[in-house]
């Protein structure tokens, strides 16, 4: 008869639901991170995007053209940082890593 003993199976049973979560954590990050260097070049530095939103810098610093909140910031490894609205989802500027 055989009996399953494997001590990694125990553990898979256990906690499979909380490793697929993190699993699928890690991807979505993983290839936000892909799509921010690849599209590098297209987001506007943050001069480009004060010249064609001038209304956006403002005593707490630039904020969302759309929405008018705050900017997160997001960083991108090798690349710089990303500033991106969470209110709408929206990116509005790179700067680059120095
Ligand atoms: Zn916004």
């Amino acid at each position: 008869m055989w009996k399953p003993a494997l001590p990694l199976l125990e553990f898979w049973d256990l906690y499979h639901g909380l490793i697929i979560g993190f699993a699928a954590l890690g991807a979505v990050l993983l290839f936000n991170q892909w799509i921010y260097r690849r599209r590098w070049q297209s987001y506007p530095s943050l001069d480009e995007y004060l010249a064609a939103h001038p209304g956006c810098r403002t005593a707490d610093g630039v904020v969302c053209n759309a929405c008018r909140r705050k900017a997160l910031v997001a960083p991108v490894p090798s690349m710089g940082r990303i500033y991106r609205c969470g209110w709408c989802d929206s990116e509005l500027y790179r700067i680059d890593r120095a």
